[in-house]
């Protein structure tokens, strides 16, 4: 998959669209992604020992990875993540925009 976790992405269709935020877990048999603050979904809490009241509360649901783009960390557009193999054999993820290692 071409996002992974602690990436940063962009929202870029739905309800969230534009909002930026850290990838907080990657799902890569999925092509899903939890992005911090995107797609929260209410969870019904049942109450339980340590919390008697129970209640609702949010949390983030996960997201197709399609609806998310990449911003590189190093020149801070959206760009999309490629591969390369270096000489020494190890695969790396870099930025189609200015190249750098990401
Ligand atoms: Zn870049």
């Amino acid at each position: 998959m071409r996002i992974k976790k602690g990436d940063t992405v962009r929202v870029i269709t739905g309800e969230y669209k534009g909002v930026e935020g850290e990838v907080l877990k990657a799902y890569p048999d999925d092509n899903k992604v939890i992005v911090e603050k995107v797609n929260f979904m209410k969870k019904h809490q049942r109450p339980t020992q340590q919390n008697q009241e129970g209640g609702i509360y949010e949390i983030e649901a996960p997201i197709d990875v399609s609806n998310v783009e990449f911003i590189c960390p190093k020149c801070g557009e959206s760009s999309k993540t490629k591969r390369k193999t270096l000489k020494d054999g190890s695969r790396v993820r870099y930025c189609s925009k200015c190249e750098e290692i990401v």
